[in-house]
């Protein structure tokens, strides 16, 4: 289960959310719920970018490890 702790590439923020009870943790594929804000298009037809619920910054999914 992925349950590292990420935080805002701009301002720290935490961004992990609520635990996510244990028969749901396979369904999601982690651990936790996220704070970020997934950032969609219709051309890539899935998430993004993500949004930092905090200061409204946004960066590539690509950032994210793993
Ligand atoms: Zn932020």
């Amino acid at each position: 289960m992925n349950d590292s702790k990420e935080y805002c590439p701009y301002c720290n923020a935490a961004l992990q959310g609520e635990p996510i009870p244990k028969e749901l943790q396979k369904a999601y594929g982690t651990s936790h719920f996220t704070r970020k804000i997934g950032i969609t298009s219709v051309k890539v037809d899935s998430i993004h970018k993500w949004q930092c619920p905090d200061c409204q910054n946004k960066w590539d999914r690509v950032y994210q490890l793993k």
